[in-house]
């Protein structure tokens, strides 16, 4: 099994620094499983190429094991890139991996002309699988399906393909990229996964793995599809994403086909906020504690919105929130529309007056209750929006939740989690004193006994 990675940046025996291993020597390792060798097959100025040959011995892989399977001998362990490799890359090229280079730490954060390829991948999907896992990581990529027998055409393709990866970037994501997503393509399940599996996936998936498009498959396959363990992979990859646990929510307790389908509570949540203010016929929103401006970009992509504002307390989300706004590329009437202002939903700011519609989209939980008090009245005593919109976490529903010990909040950060007759209670009393009409609804798959997910309060100014 061979992995080469090369680089024409100039000099390209940098690469020599950031892998840790000179250019003019060849050096072998000795692994649990068999042998590695790292040796240069080129190494100019212009092109400098690393070879990684591994060479597994399969008695080495069954030594030790009790019982006699024919598969413990005939294998393809020695001759494809495996989950060994991953251990290979994790050993042999830790520092690169990590991101250190003691002589060119400058170079360690630079993207750079890097091509790597792999001799034999297995990969039971098809070579689209292939392109789908490394096309969003922006690699241009290059497969060859191997026969499975040369001599033999009629006998067909085997699931075995050779791989090139080109793409502009730093060695350490290549090299996690790799560490990846070679054991989401091998399938063999011939070691252990547990709890130890999720923390290696999530360290190397880092930056990454939660805004990929493939994100449930790959956890999926990279956990040899133990239920358990992608569920919890998963629900603590999107609290790495947003503050809210609950978007994992479609994936717990669902049959495995239905995973892919899912509709994060996120998106439903969203959908389901941007339809009632269009339904109550609001054109000029503010966003009441933004964050990092979910809500905003949604907003922001639909001209029925006329005016839409952001407030929030944190100035790194609402840079944050900018940075998002901007990728949008929105054109400049369009963009006028939108402004972000740092502020505290609990002292009055008449900045927000004169809004149709305010949103508090899981915002209230994070204030402590004496302080809920405040945050009234800068609402509904002195903004006085003609509609306001309070989303929060539904806690009947955590119980649903795997990855949640018994009684513990959605997010560190939450300071009370309200049931339904809770929010009803609160929302109903604000009403009152301040002339709005309330509703409620469910967001979310809806359980008859603990309900829904998140619950939305809408309120509305009475008419007198
Ligand atoms: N509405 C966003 C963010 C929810 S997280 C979304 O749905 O994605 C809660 C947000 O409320 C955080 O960004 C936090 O900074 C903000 N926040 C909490 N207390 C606040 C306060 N007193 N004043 C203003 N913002 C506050």
């Amino acid at each position: 099994m061979l992995l080469t990675i090369s680089t024409t940046h100039s000099p390209a025996t940098d690469l020599g620094y950031l892998l840790h291993k000179h250019p003019d020597r060849c050096q072998t390792f000795d692994l649990s499983f068999g042998q590695a060798q790292v040796f240069y097959s080129e190494a100019t100025v212009d092109r400098c190429t690393a070879v990684l040959l591994l060479e597994i011995d399969p008695v080495r892989l069954v030594r030790g094991k009790s019982g006699f399977s024919l598969d413990q001998y005939v294998n393809d362990r020695p001759y494809v890139a495996s989950s060994f490799l991953s251990v290979a890359i994790a050993q042999i090229f830790g520092s690169a991996l990590s991101g250190r280079s003691h002589d060119r730490p400058d170079l360690v954060t630079r993207a750079i002309p890097l091509k790597a390829t792999l001799s034999m991948v297995p990969c039971r999907q098809g070579q689209n699988f292939l392109h789908q896992l490394f096309e969003p990581l922006g690699y241009t990529v290059k497969t060859t399906q191997h026969s499975l027998d040369e001599q033999f055409s009629e006998w067909g393709e085997s699931r075995y393909f050779s791989v090139e990866l080109d793409a502009k970037i730093q060695l350490k994501q290549l090299l996690s990229h790799l560490y990846v997503l070679i054991p989401v393509l091998d399938e063999d399940k011939h070691y252990w996964v547990g709890e130890e599996e999720i923390e290696k996936l999530l360290q190397h998936g880092d930056g990454w793995l939660a805004t990929h498009p493939e994100k449930v498959q790959i956890t999926r396959q990279y956990l040899k599809r133990e239920r358990t363990l992608t569920q919890a992979a998963l629900a603590q990859l999107i609290v790495e994403e947003t503050p809210n646990l609950d978007v994992a929510e479609d994936t717990h307790n669902q049959e495995e086909a239905d995973i892919e389908k899912s509709v994060s509570l996120n998106q439903q949540r969203l959908e389901m906020v941007t339809s009632t203010l269009k339904q109550c016929a609001v054109k000029r929103v503010i966003d009441l504690g933004c964050g990092e401006g979910n809500l905003l970009r949604v907003l922001a992509k639909d001209n029925f919105f006329e005016q839409i504002t952001g407030i929030d307390v944190s100035y790194r989300s609402l840079e944050t929130a900018q940075k998002r706004l901007d990728q949008l590329l929105l054109g400049s009437k369009q963009r006028e529309r939108i402004q972000l202002m740092q502020g505290a939903l609990t002292y009055r700011d008449r900045r927000w007056d004169g809004y149709e519609g305010a949103t508090l989209i899981e915002v209230i939980e994070h204030l402590d209750l004496p302080r809920l008090a405040a945050l009234e009245r800068v609402v509904f005593e002195f903004s006085r929006p003609k509609v306001a919109i309070v989303t929060t976490p539904n806690v009947e529903y955590n119980v649903k939740f795997i990855a949640l010990a018994n009684g513990t909040l959605r997010h560190k950060d939450h300071r009370f989690e309200w049931t339904r007759q809770e929010l009803q209670t609160w929302a109903n009393r604000v009403g009152q004193e301040f002339g709005y009409t309330v509703r409620f609804e469910g967001i979310g798959s809806n359980d008859p006994i603990v309900g829904s997910p998140t619950q939305m309060a809408v309120f509305e100014q009475s008419v007198l």
